[in-house]
């Protein structure tokens, strides 16, 4: 990031970013351009640092969803006929203005999630990859396969699916947003985007890039406001032809069953508790690394952090030893202090939640050597926090708590560590440690997660399927997967000659 690099600085910075969004508000973006709430209605976004109130940001309903759908089926013949080139320059444009407001987009973004700025500060980075990879894709996405038969010619191809619905929540959402509607954009389709209400500030940020960098009314739509009103809105709405949701697992549920009666397209990326499985063969040094690293950077509110350290006996006590002095020094603070770590929770709520696993874990008699209480006595500061020697049964091992909080559990050896592994009700990402080769894709083959990483932190490769398991969600994104959702396959068959018909009714 450009710009200031101290704490004073980055308030200063972000201090004038902020004036503008006091003064117009976080409106909705329909038909290409901003919007109030059609009712009028407000709610206010407020900061995780001190709870103090950020912007006014329009309450969208059922009648913002039913104009901004509108407005994507209108655009969406339009938009789908344009020569896929066309579509990759203006999201290489898209990406472009992203990245000139990066600086502004981490800032905003750091304020609004209390995700420390050393981590937003790539967010728009990131955002921009995403364009731009999809836009390199886009001439190609509508290509399909040869499958020739012996009278007639096939091949399939595929047309994008129609206006669609990306429903993001608020961990690290400006990234999520783009992960989401990059391929929709490429693919032909149009979007009606509803971000999560508690970090609304960077997506109408992103809908007014897209459209100075020339993105057609109507293809890029966005639509502030509650779940149950404005998200249940775009799910049910009979314009909407699919649904890209990210958030938990329960709300996926809901979202299936919304989305019924019009018989929507679905992919959905839900909630994890992920394993990382720790042999006494591997590289701890690293491995230690990649622990602390996957559960607390992003706050902990990480959905393929690893929440569950299965760690064997041999090593249980040293390498937790080793975690506990680790977490220890971790720097908890303000946001947007370059130093910070860990920043502050979403909301008072989420603190709350967070909180109530302390409790569960005091009951359920497991040991805390590091953590366990609030960090501050303002703000939505936790402590980074290790839960020890728990059991896989116990309710701090099974339930998804999306804070800085790591729950350790040993096991004997590999076929209890898969066990283990697999004794939960989620199944989105996996991370083994070992130096055993055979082991590692043994391992690799039966855990039960959509993503494996060997002797890795989770890195990306956009090319890659990104989905989960079991409770985690259904379907990928990433690469070609991505188009497979937001695209229909046809086949085409054309018959070579004078194959026989039946004759029938002569
Ligand atoms: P959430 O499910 O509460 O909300 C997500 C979005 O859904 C928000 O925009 C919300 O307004 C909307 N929503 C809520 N109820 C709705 C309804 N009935 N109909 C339509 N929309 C509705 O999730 P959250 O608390 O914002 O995010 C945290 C969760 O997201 C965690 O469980 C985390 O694991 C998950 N997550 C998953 C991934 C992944 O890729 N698998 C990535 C990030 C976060």
């Amino acid at each position: 990031m450009s710009g200031a690099s101290t704490l004073d600085g980055n308030l200063a910075q972000a201090e004038q970013y902020l004036a503008r969004l006091r003064a117009e508000g976080v409106r909705n973006f329909i038909d290409g351009a901003p919007r109030p709430a059609s009712s009028g209605q407000t709610f206010e976004t407020r900061t995780p640092i001190d709870d103090s109130v950020l912007a006014a940001v329009a309450a969208g309903d059922a009648a913002d969803v039913d104009a901004a759908a509108s407005a994507a089926q209108r655009a969406f013949p339009k938009w789908r006929d344009l020569p896929g080139a066309d579509r990759r320059d203006l999201l290489h444009a898209i990406a472009d203005a992203i990245e000139a407001r990066a600086e502004e987009i981490a800032l905003l973004e750091s304020l609004d999630t209390g995700q420390p700025i050393r981590f937003m500060s790539v967010a728009a980075k990131r955002g921009a990859e995403n364009f731009r990879f999809f836009a390199d894709k886009a001439p190609e996405a509508d290509r399909g396969l040869s499958l020739p038969a012996r009278e007639h010619v096939n091949y399939t191809l595929r047309v994008p699916v129609g206006p669609v619905a990306a429903i993001t929540p608020w961990n690290t959402p400006f990234m999520l947003a783009t992960w989401k509607i990059a391929p929709a954009l490429a693919a032909g389709c149009t979007v009606v985007h509803k971000p999560a209400e508690w970090s609304p500030i960077t997506a109408t940020l992103l809908a007014q890039i897209a459209a100075e960098a020339g993105l057609p009314a109507g293809v890029l739509n966005t639509v502030h406001g509650l779940g149950e009103t404005a998200g249940k809105a775009a799910t049910e709405h009979p314009a909407i032809r699919a649904v890209a949701f990210v958030g938990e697992s329960a709300t996926g549920s809901a979202i299936m069953a919304q989305s019924a009666p019009t018989l929507k397209r679905l992919h959905l990326e839900l909630g994890g508790k992920n394993p990382v499985v720790v042999f006494d063969d591997a590289d701890l040094e690293r491995a230690l690394d990649a622990v602390v690293f996957m559960i607390y950077s992003l706050n902990g509110e990480r959905c393929t952090s690893s929440s569950r350290l299965l760690v064997q006996k041999s090593i249980e006590a040293e390498f937790t030893d080793q975690l506990v002095a680790r977490v220890r020094k971790i720097k908890v603070g303000h946001p947007l202090d370059p130093a910070t770590e860990v920043g502050p929770l979403i909301h008072p709520k989420h603190v709350e939640k967070v909180l109530g696993y302390f409790d569960v874990a005091r009951s359920e008699r497991v040991a805390i050597p590091v953590g366990g209480a609030r960090a501050a006595q303002r703000g939505n500061y936790v402590q980074p926090t290790v839960f020890a020697g728990a059991q896989n049964r116990m309710r701090v091992a099974q339930e998804e708590i999306f804070g800085p909080v790591l729950t350790v559990i040993p096991f004997a050896d590999e076929q209890e560590a898969l066990a283990l592994a697999n004794d939960v009700r989620y199944g989105l990402a996996a991370y083994l440690w070992t130096n055993d080769v055979g082991r590692a894709h043994r391992f690799a083959r039966s855990v039960e997660a959509g993503m494996v990483w060997v002797n890795s932190e989770n890195n990306r490769h956009l090319a890659t399927p990104f989905g989960g398991m079991k409770a985690s969600g259904i379907g990928r994104d990433g690469g070609d997967y991505s188009f497979d959702f937001y695209m229909e396959t046809k086949n085409i068959a054309v018959a070579l000659g004078d194959h026989k018909i039946q004759k029938i009714g002569e």
